[in-house]
This record gives structure tokens, sequence and C-alpha cells, in this order.
């Protein structure tokens, strides 16, 4: 098998047939073999309905991981990179958004530099909010600096990965996958090239701002262990500035006999440590979280079904 197509679906079934005769129309006489991995999501609409149809419909090799709730994006690219069998693997959304024809202009890249293992689309222009876009230019110029590994401003999960990578994403065991993080941190020579999104096909975006952000402190929390060392700082930081203050009190007081600052002084100072106090414990729970539940060790999804078409069974 040349190339395997991973496509984690969550409530997209009007993309599914659209999506795929794309890619048939694009890929099909381009590659030599490919297969359709898709992994549906947990969705509760006709998604799996949708799916069925175009395996029995099909002469092409399609599969179908059907996921026994919603898991998430990263748990559904980690079972289509299980189920994955080809010398490359692309990393594909259902929606339309990601024209096939980048997946063509990374694979045939790989091809003619064998020192590349991965290649990476990234968004050369964006479609969003001015605040959305400043948030996420402060996420990746944070994560750049706590982190040892680098984050390329803009790139997502559409990619290409060689056989080698895709082996190497899957030997890391860890059940918070920051898939972003983790094909950076597997290292390889990795190819970025430019691609403009399009709009929706149709449904809409799963992602809300809230959401993005708990995704942010995810990713921080996975690679990075500077917010502990940050928290620890800040505590020594306000034990020097005590001693300090404290020397000043018993100075003044002695020498000049001033009285003792007043309540409202008592008062910010209060708040402000406490303030302190409990943004380093968040911080410290942010962690613990995150071991809690590695140490669980729970599968990352449940499987319900799997099924594909009379090709995919033939062999
Ligand atoms: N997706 C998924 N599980 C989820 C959320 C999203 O499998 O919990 C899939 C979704 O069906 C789509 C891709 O991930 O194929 C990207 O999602 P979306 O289009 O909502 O994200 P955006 O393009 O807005 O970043
Ligand atoms: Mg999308």
């Amino acid at each position: 098998m040349e190339l395997s197509l991973v496509i984690p679906c969550f409530n997209e079934e009007e993309n599914v047939r659209p999506f795929f005769d794309k890619t048939v129309e694009v890929l099909g006489d381009a590659c030599e073999s490919i297969e359709w991995i898709f992994v549906n999501d947990g969705s509760r609409d006709k998604t799996e309905e949708a799916l069925r149809t175009l395996c029995a419909l099909t002469e092409r090799h399609v599969r179908v991981i059907d996921f026994s709730r919603n898991f998430g994006k990263d748990a559904a690219i980690l079972a289509g990179l299980q189920a994955s069998r080809g010398d490359y693997t692309a990393i594909i959304d259902a929606d339309l958004q990601q024209n096939p024809k980048y997946v063509l202009d990374m694979l045939n890249f790989l091809k003619e530099n064998p020192s590349y293992d991965g290649a990476c689309a990234y968004q050369s222009q964006r479609n969003e909010s001015r605040p959305l876009s400043f948030f996420k230019n402060c996420f990746y110029k944070l994560i750049n600096k706590i982190t040892e590994i680098e984050f390329y401003r803009s790139a997502s999960d559409f990619r290409v990965l060689s056989r080698k990578m895709v082996r190497a994403v899957l030997s890391m065991p860890e059940r918070c996958r920051f898939s972003k993080g983790i094909f950076s941190w597997v290292g390889f020579r990795v190819h970025y090239m430019p691609y403009t999104v399009e709009p929706r096909h149709a449904g809409k975006t799963k992602w809300s701002f809230w959401k993005l952000m708990g995704y942010a402190v995810d990713g921080i929390v996975a690679f990075s262990d500077k917010p502990l060392i940050l928290s620890s700082v800040l505590g020594m930081l306000l034990f020097v500035i005590s001693l300090v203050m404290m020397l000043v009190v018993v100075i003044k007081t002695l020498i000049f006999g001033d009285p003792v600052a007043g309540f409202p002084t008592l008062a910010s100072l209060i708040l402000l440590l406490s303030g302190i106090q409990l943004l380093c414990i968040g911080i410290i729970g942010q962690y613990l979280a995150k071991i809690y539940s590695e140490s669980k060790a729970r599968p990352l999804f449940v499987i319900r079904d799997e099924f594909g078409s009379e090709k995919e069974k033939e062999e």
C-alpha cells in the first residue's frame, strides 16, 4: 500500500461522500494504491450510515473504525495511525477544508527527498478573528519558549508521515496525546509547506474558544515543566521581598517610631499572596491531574465496530 489516508470524523454525515469523491479524483490516479481509514469519533448524526453506504458502493480500499463514543480528534488520529499500513500516511480532515491536492504535493516531496520523513501543511492565511489569532500567537510564543521542541506556528495535523515516523509516533505511550507536540517531539526532518484553507463543505467547527484554551493548557502541561519552576521562583521571590519588608518595618519602628501601616496595605497584601498561592496550587493541580490520568492507564478509545468495503474484505 502506497498511501493511507487517516480521516477523523465527528458529525460529518454530509461531508463523507464529497470528501471521498474529491480524494479519488485528486489522488486516485496519481497514487499506486490508497487506503481510506475513516475513524468515526462517536458521531451523533448519520456519519456511520454514510460510511456504511460508502463501503457498500465503492471498489476501493475503505475501512471504518467506529468508536463507542466521542474520544476526541487526537484519539481518532491515533486509532487511524495504528490501523494504517501504507508506506506513507496522511492525516486529513473530513470537512474538505484541506484540499487533497496538498496531500499529493506533500507525498511527492517526500518521495523525491528521502532524507525527509514528514511533510506538514501550514495555513498561509488564517480566516479567524483577531482575538483568536492573538491568543494563538501568544500560545506559540509561550510554548516555544518553555519547551525544548519546536512548535511551528500555524502547523496543523494536516500532514504526511513516512512509516518510520508513524512507528515513532505510535511508540509514545502517553495518554495525554497532544498530537502537535508528539509530531515535533519524535524529531525527523519535516518539510513545512503553505496551504490555503477552504471553507467548510458542510456542518460546523467543533472547536469553541474555551475548548481551544483547554487544549493549549494540555499542550503546555504535556511538554513542559516550566510552570512548576515558575511557581517555585515566585515563592522564592516573595520570601525575599517579605524579608526586606520585615527589616524595613523593624528599622522604621525602632528608629523613627513610625506606627505600623494601615489596614488597606494589609488587605491588599493578603489578597495578593493568597492569589499567588492559589495560582501555584492550580499549576501543581494541573500536573497532578495528568499524573492521575496517566496512572489509570485507561485505553484512549473504545472501538464499537470495524467494517470495510468488499475490496478490503478480499484481503
Ligand atoms: N473531529 C473529530 N473529533 C472531535 C472533533 C473533531 O474527529 O472531537 C474531526 C472533525 O470531524 C474534522 C476534524 O476533526 O474532520 C477537524 O475538526 P473541525 O473541522 O471541527 O476543526 P477546525 O477545522 O475548525 O479546526
Ligand atoms: Mg475543519
